[in-house]
């Protein structure tokens, strides 16, 4: 661990050509070699919208909102502020790579950097001046990096992933962030890592490195040269394809590091490893060599190489068309399987167009288990309602996730309970039994943005119930995000048909997790333990799921036989 802020080194991550072509991945798996090497590493992303945090965006914007343990109360100036605990997601693949938890403030945005200096502004902070982009705007961007060096422990290494595509107008002010930071603080503490596509036309049998050219022109425009440049390819970059880049970018050819397609995203630093870029960062950097430790990775990646059986969990609910959507809960299920030696089958089901229990019934006949996602508002729900309701019915393995939990609640009053029209308020206010509402604290609130439950919350589990046989614990700690909880009265009356509430929070009066007594496993819970996931940890309620999944393919099986 480094003692000094003066002897932290800086890795910038920019992109090139298009968005989507995995920087957050390669800046984690970057992060790893320096791990691999016992250098304490802190990961930065700037994300140069101009919302606060991505709280109320939309999944198809962005994908999942993550969310942190901790919660931080961002504070523009004295006495305004917002509590954030919302953040990008690739902070979900940063904290599964790194084994670290992030925080809050790790995630810049333009909203906070703006908000900043312009509520700065109104309090006098540059009196007498013209409050520009440059040299204000930048100075916060700058002083936002260094919090990150000088929070808590200071790194051996922070690296700072700058969101967006190089030569989108957002990003320019954090591009010359990161011009003047190098300038003053010396270019041999900083690494530049230049992640870009490199497309394949197969027309002419051939990899076209023309658009990354013009992509590290644009940098280089910016004042800005990298020393890395990553290339995204389907397959490893031929010997002629990095020369020419190498040529045209002005890198060494050494540093023309090929990202190829793999089946396992966790295998990427072993990639990168075997390409020597590891030794490449750390020499460049001036940091002590050290022979990288990397046997348990390896041993994680092969977990999810070794698998013998398979089951298929189906995932119902709204924007399944985009898979990044439930990123943690897709990569938490792929960490349960390997432990298991199961690859994991995700049966995708739009629950606008299937919304019936017969479609549902259908839909579920050959799946092993059911997965009901998290969500707001009205679209999809009632196919929601009749997966859960089918999974009751047939005995199949159900986890519901946080609205997951609260619409299987829902099904479970309507079905066994027969309370006709049951629903949550948040769909329909005048339902004859709001099995679910909204909580108390959260009608005193309008503004939408960070207002939820949100993060870290101590979780009591009742005894003798499933989930405490899953946990082997009593108290544990989950993330959460939610404004409507289970109503006590309605799930007290449900104990009589075997639904029974599993977990409480501290105070003993949020319900935070409910079960189905005389059913194999369905399981629901207000929280979202996909983001407590890791490669090498599963989470118990997930590895519960997909043990549950193998068994019923079991007796499935044995049923079809003749
Ligand atoms: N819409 C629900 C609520 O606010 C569930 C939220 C979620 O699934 N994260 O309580």
């Amino acid at each position: 661990m480094s003692s000094r802020v003066d002897e932290t080194k800086l890795v910038f991550v920019t992109g090139g050509v298009l968005s989507g072509i995995g920087k957050g991945v390669t800046t984690a798996s970057i992060a790893k070699l320096f791990q691999f090497r016992g250098y304490s590493v802190r990961i930065v992303k700037i994300d140069p919208y101009l919302n606060i945090d991505p709280g109320t965006l939309n999944p198809i914007e962005h994908g999942e909102v993550f969310v942190t343990d901790q919660t931080w109360t961002f504070r523009p100036v004295d006495d305004f502020q917002f509590n954030i605990s919302e953040i990008d997601l690739d902070f979900g693949t940063y904290e599964r790579f790194t084994g670290m938890n992030a925080h809050p403030s790790q995630n810049i945005t333009s909203g906070q950097i703006y908000t900043s200096v312009i509520l700065g502004e109104r309090k006098g902070d540059f009196l007498g001046r013209t409050v520009q982009i440059i040299p204000h705007v930048t100075d916060q961007i700058k002083k936002r990096i260094w919090d990150n060096v000088t929070k808590d422990s200071i790194p051996d290494v922070l690296l700072v992933e700058i969101g967006g595509t190089v030569g989108d107008m957002e990003a320019m002010p954090f591009l010359e962030a990161v011009r003047q930071l190098i300038r003053e603080i010396g270019r041999d503490r900083v690494v530049l890592v230049h992640v870009t596509l490199v497309p394949f036309l197969s027309s002419v049998g051939e990899f076209k490195t023309k658009p990354t050219q013009h992509s590290v022109r644009e940098l280089q425009s910016l004042g800005l040269q990298p020393d890395v440049v990553i290339c995204r390819a389907e397959k490893e970059l031929p010997e002629a394809a990095e020369g020419k880049i190498a040529l045209f970018c002005n890198v060494p050819e050494e540093c023309v590091i090929s990202n190829p397609d793999i089946s396992v995203i966790y295998q990427l630093p072993l990639s990168f490893e075997k390409q020597d870029l590891g030794d490449i960062l750390v020499r460049h950097l001036g940091m002590e060599e050290r022979e990288p430790q990397k046997e348990e990775w390896e041993s994680i990646v092969e977990s999810f190489q070794r698998m013998s059986e398979e089951v298929t969990i189906a995932m119902p609910g709204k924007y399944t068309m985009l898979t990044d959507s439930y990123k943690s809960i897709n990569e938490a299920l792929a960490h349960a399987g390997a432990v298991c030696g199961c690859r994991v089958e995700i049966k995708w089901i739009e629950t606008e167009d299937r919304c019936d229990e017969e479609c549902l019934t259908e839909d579920l006949g050959n799946v092993d288990g059911v997965l009901l996602t998290p969500g707001f508002g009205e679209r999809g729900v009632e196919g929601m309602i009749s997966a859960a309701t089918v999974a009751i019915e047939n005995k199949i393995p159900f986890l519901g996730i946080c609205y997951g939990a609260q619409l299987g609640t829902v099904a479970f009053a309507r079905k066994v309970m027969e309370w006709k029209g049951a629903h949550t308020t948040e769909v329909d206010q005048d339902s004859l039994y709001p099995v679910v509402d909204m909580m108390d604290e959260q009608k005193v609130t309008e503004d939408k943005g960070g207002t939820m439950r949100l993060g870290g919350h101590e979780v009591r589990i009742v005894e003798g119930t499933h989930l405490n046989r899953l946990y082997n614990e009593a108290v544990v700690r989950e993330r959460f995000r939610h404004r409507y909880h289970l109503i006590e009265r309605y799930i007290s009356k449900m104990g009589r048909q075997s639904l029974v509430a599993s977990a409480y929070d501290a105070t003993g009066k949020i319900i935070n997790a409910i079960e189905i007594e005389n059913h194999p496993f369905w399981i629901g819970v207000q929280y979202h333990p996909e983001f407590k996931s890791r490669p090498d940890r599963p989470h118990p309620l997930y590895l519960g799921l997909i043990k549950a999944a193998r068994d019923y393919k079991t007796r499935r099986g044995s049923q079809i036989e003749p």
